[in-house]
């Protein structure tokens, strides 16, 4: 498998920047993870839109979802125009009826709900889903190729489950939204502290931070996650991939 980071702030972007976005890539399967402000551009860097397998939103907060809300267009209209026969597998949480309603343009996606530990395949990737704690209804993934496993945090929380489902991940691409210093009672993000954690304690074999307040400095990121993780780490970069 390979990732791509289209975006990594949160929960909006700094100048130039973008906010969650995704693109996992194995043999000619494409799934795109979140697809929130700024990733439409990044995404045709890499490959054609009509490309990818299946979307999946963990959540439906606006940094992680805001550019569906224009990729409606670009397939919605293109199938009328072009006489595309085209409707992308759209996996998401359905807590907000609203935003589901407006997701649908000329069936432009195919809507599936996510359950809470459900399991989907998509072409050669198994495909399983773990609630997460945040204010709406997250969602963690987890994706195997037979082979290698990686997996997503979303947004989250700490909460012992999560060391549970990340339990020997191949590599984790974990949430660390909010340092140590901001952190009050019920932040709803990961510290880089917390994330290191939850990887050191799953026995993670490589672990990659995103999810960025714009205005952090990185490597106060870096070494608080370091204070708690032993293993390979590393933050994300934009427009990167990183072989799984
Ligand atoms: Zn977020
Ligand atoms: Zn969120």
């Amino acid at each position: 498998m390979k990732l791509t980071v289209l975006g990594n702030n949160g929960p909006y972007p700094k100048a130039g920047g973008a906010c969650s976005g995704y693109l996992v890539e194995s043999s000619n399967t494409k799934i795109l993870l979140d697809c929130g402000n700024g990733i439409l551009a990044r995404l045709q860097k890499i490959c054609n839109i009509y490309d990818i397998d299946a979307i999946i939103l963990s959540h439906l907060h606006s940094d992680h979802i805001s550019d569906i809300m224009v990729l409606k267009y670009a397939i919605g209209i293109n199938k009328v125009r072009k006489n595309l026969d085209l409707s992308i597998p759209l996996y998401t949480a359905t807590d907000d009826q609203n935003i589901i309603n407006k997701l649908n343009y000329n069936e432009a996606f195919k809507i599936e709900p996510i359950e809470d530990e459900s399991k989907i395949r998509i072409k050669n990737l198994d495909i399983e889903f773990k609630r997460m704690k945040h204010p709406v209804e997250a969602y963690g993934i987890k994706i195997n190729d037979g082979n290698k496993s990686f997996v997503y945090s979303g947004d989250t929380s700490y909460h012992d489950e999560l060391i549970e489902f990340v339990k020997d991940a191949d590599f984790f691409l974990c949430e660390a939204g909010i340092l140590e210093k901001d952190k009050t009672e019920d932040s709803p993000h990961l510290s880089p502290k917390e994330a290191g954690d939850v990887a050191e304690k799953a026995n993670v074999k490589r672990l990659v931070l995103t999810h960025f307040w714009p205005e952090y400095r990185l490597d106060k990121i870096m070494n608080e996650a370091k204070e708690t993780y032993d293993g390979i780490l590393e933050l994300s970069e934009e427009m990167k991939t990183y072989y799984i």
